[in-house]
This record gives C-alpha cells, sequence and structure tokens, in this order.
C-alpha cells in the first residue's frame, strides 16, 4: 500500500475542500437546524462530478478510483457530514449495478445517476428489521415481464430527492430480488420523515410500496441473488460511513484545537494544561489509526471487488473513535461546547449515527470474526 498521493488526487482534495468550505460550510448549521433536505446543494454535488467519482468515465463517472472516492467525501463530511452523506449513498444503488448490472442496466441505470442528473436511494430496512434482511416482508410478484411489489420500507435516505430505489423485496421463490425503481412509479410513497437526532436533513422517510409496476430489465441480477447484491454493495455503503466517522473525528479535533489555544484559565491558554493536551493527543492518535483503517479500504476496492471484511473493520473502528473524539472534543469546550452555535454538539450527534446506520457495530464486528474463523 502506497499513500502517497498522486498529483491527480492532491487536485481532487484540494477542490473538494474548497467547494466544501465555499458551498457547503455557510449551509451546513442550517441544514441541521431546519433538517431540511439540501436539494440545491445535492445538485451542485452531482454538477460537479462527486456523485460518481469512483466509476468508470464510459458510465458517466468520474474514474477517480474508490481512493480518490474516500479523499473527497472525506472533505465534505469534515464541514457537513449530511452532504457528505447523500455523496456516500448515492454510491451504494451504483454499487450495485456497476457489479451486478448488464451493459445495458450500466448505461440506462448508473450513468445518469454517476453523472449527477438522477439521485439514488437504497431501501433494504423495514419497521420490524433493519440487521436482518432474511426477515424482509416486502414481497415482489413476477407480473407479465415484471413485478409487482408492495411492502413498507422504514428509514429510507434521500428520500424525497431520489429518481431511483434500489429495493430489496422477497421473491416468489427463495431469497431476495433486488429491483431499481423509478420513484415517479404509481404506487411509490413517501411518507413520514423520520426525526433523528443525526444526520438531520438526509431526508430519511417512510416509503409506502403499494402495487408497484417494475419492469423485468430493472431487476439486477438473477431472481434470489438480491442478499449477495445487498452485502457487497452495502460494504461500500460502510467504507462511506466509516469515512464519514473519521471526518467528523477530524473536525472536531479541529475547533477542540482552536478553542484550546484561545480559552484561557488560571491565566494561560488551556491548551498548556497537562488534561487537555491529553485529549488532544488521544484524539489525534485514534483519527490516524481511523483513516489508516479506511484508506485501506479504499485501497483494497481499487485492488478487487470483496471488501467486505476491510469495510466492516473501517467502519467499527471508525465509528467508534467518532463518538470517543467528539466527546473528548466537547469536554474541552466545556459549556461552550455544548451550545448550538459551535458546531461541536452537531457533531457529536453525528457520530453517534455512524454507528448504527449502514449496519449496527454488532453487525460489523459478526462480519469480521467470521472472516477470522473461516
Ligand atoms: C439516518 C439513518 C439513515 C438510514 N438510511 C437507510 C437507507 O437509506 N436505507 C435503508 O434501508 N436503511 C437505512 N437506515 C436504517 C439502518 O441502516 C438500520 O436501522 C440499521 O442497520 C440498524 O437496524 P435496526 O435499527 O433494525 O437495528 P436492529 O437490528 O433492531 O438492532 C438493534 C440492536 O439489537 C442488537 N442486534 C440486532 N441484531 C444483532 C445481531 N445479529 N448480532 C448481535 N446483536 C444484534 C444490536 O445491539 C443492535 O444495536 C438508516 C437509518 C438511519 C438512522
Amino acid at each position: 500500500m502506497n499513500f502517497n498521493l498522486s498529483e491527480q488526487q492532491r487536485m481532487l482534495q484540494k477542490a473538494a475542500k474548497d467547494f466544501a468550505s465555499k458551498l457547503i460550510k455557510p449551509q451546513a448549521a442550517e441544514i441541521d437546524a431546519s433538517g431540511q433536505f439540501p436539494f440545491e446543494l445535492a445538485k451542485e454535488i452531482g454538477k460537479r462530478g462527486y456523485q460518481g467519482l469512483p466509476y468508470p468515465t464510459e458510465y458517466g463517472g468520474g474514474g477517480a478510483g474508490y481512493f480518490g472516492y474516500a479523499l473527497a467525501l472525506e472533505q465534505l463530511c469534515q464541514v457537513s457530514m449530511t452532504v457528505g452523506a447523500i455523496m456516500a449513498i448515492n454510491t451504494v444503488p451504483q454499487e450495485a449495478i456497476i457489479r451486478f448490472g448488464s451493459e445495458e442496466q450500466k448505461k440506462r441505470l448508473l450513468a445518469p445517476l454517476a453523472r449527477g442528473e438522477k439521485l439514488g436511494g437504497i431501501a433494504f430496512t423495514e419497521a420490524e428489521t433493519g440487521s436482518d434482511p432474511q426477515a424482509i416482508t416486502t414481497t415482489s410478484k413476477k407480473s407479465g415481464d415484471g413485478y409487482i411489489i408492495n411492502g413498507q420500507k422504514q428509514f429510507v435516505a434521500l428520500a424525497p430527492a431520489a429518481n431511483l430505489t434500489l429495493v430489496f423485496a422477497k421473491g416468489e421463490g427463495k431469497g431476495l430480488n433486488a429491483l431499481v425503481i423509478d420513484t415517479a412509479s404509481e404506487g411509490y410513497n413517501v411518507r413520514e420523515p423520520c426525526q433523528t437526532m443525526g444526520l438531520k436533513g438526509l431526508g430519511t422517510s417512510v416509503v409506502y410500496l403499494d402495487d408497484v409496476r417494475v419492469p423485468g430489465e430493472n431487476l439486477l441480477g438473477e431472481e434470489g441473488q438480491g442478499f449477495d447484491i445487498l452485502r457487497e454493495a452495502i460494504s461500500l455503503g460502510r467504507l462511506g460511513a466509516a469515512v464519514e466517522g473519521v471526518a467528523v473525528a477530524q473536525a472536531a479535533l479541529d475547533i477542540a484545537i482552536d478553542y484550546a489555544k484561545q480559552r484561557k484559565a488560571m491565566g494561560k491558554p488551556i491548551a498548556k494544561l497537562p488534561t487537555i493536551q491529553w485529549h488532544l493527543a488521544e484524539m489525534a492518535s485514534r483519527i490516524e489509526a481511523a483513516r489508516l483503517l479506511v484508506y485501506r479500504a479504499a485501497f483494497a476496492r481499487d485492488q478487487g471487488p470483496d471488501i467486505k471484511y476491510e469495510s466492516s473493520l473501517a467502519k467499527l473502528f471508525a465509528s467508534r473513535i467518532a463518538v470517543e473524539v467528539t466527546d473528548m472534543a466537547m469536554q474541552v469546550g466545556g459549556s461552550y461546547g455544548t451550545m448550538t452555535t459551535m458546531p461541536l454538539e452537531r457533531l457529536y450527534r453525528d457520530a453517534k449515527m455512524t454507528e448504527i446506520y449502514v449496519g449496527i457495530s454488532e453487525i460489523q464486528r459478526n462480519i469480521i470474526a467470521e472472516r477470522l474463523i473461516e
């Protein structure tokens, strides 16, 4: 592994940082406070080519690879985890299509997502299950040359803005089907927004699927292959959540350092106190370790398709340190750290989300252990 960035990767990282600080940063607090999905920013991410960064240019992508994707995503998430998460989640259906779609599906379904002309979501979670896709009750029944979908999906991010959703539904035989649904289809209804403590403004909603007709050409892979498709595509979602964890932790450390240099106690900056220095050093070492795991997982995806182990390791660790680091930053910030006028409390709330969404930490441990004892 060589993490010496190429000139191109450095430019990508810098462009993402500039974009984030000029366009996203001024809106970050408002997106969190209002909980409204940032439609215009989502379009802007697409226009600037961030939506399909890892994918080949022949399918509308940026050709930057997964490592390039992780570098850019990290910059966006440092400023607003919600906005970064829009980019990360939109990549999951793209990953499913590039891995399991036919050539025709890559051109018809992947290219508009990668070019940023359309936005895509993913829907596997239901009211009664998130961690066990085998318990999914949404059904897909054959009808003519297509399928009729019925069910209800919980916590569907990007729902108010998505044009396509990758839905996982029980087939008539064994296993799940993975179907790309046009959200303008009759019977596809976005209902209650979910009021989550972090990742506000992600458009996380309940989606009802009532007799939704899906053409057969939108089935990814084979009938019954949905579980495999979910496991593979979601591992890229986990890489995204791990990047988010590193980014919020880094943002919290940067704020804590600035604050510690300015805030005085007993006549000197608190940055001179050993207890504060201990916090800052702990934060930095945990972030650096998590970043290496994250970069390693992105690098591994550039070498080959299966990163279930690497992305689970990265997500488990990065999400944990995100919670620990934002907690320490709050401690450095004292009462001011808890105020909504400072972004620390937003980072603290967002950090916890990374341990839960795109698969809880317990599931990451199961995946890691499975590989260790196979
Ligand atoms: C902001 C946000 C956005 C989301 N976006 C999407 C989306 O776009 N699409 C989508 O489909 N879903 C989405 N989700 C759903 C999310 O991915 C799931 O909620 C998550 O995977 C956890 O599932 P659960 O809530 O059903 O937890 P459960 O499965 O009910 O788990 C609850 C607890 O039970 C224990 N547990 C459960 N299973 C096991 C096990 N096998 N081994 C050990 N312990 C276990 C754990 O302690 C776990 O924390 C989103 C959620 C949020 C909060």
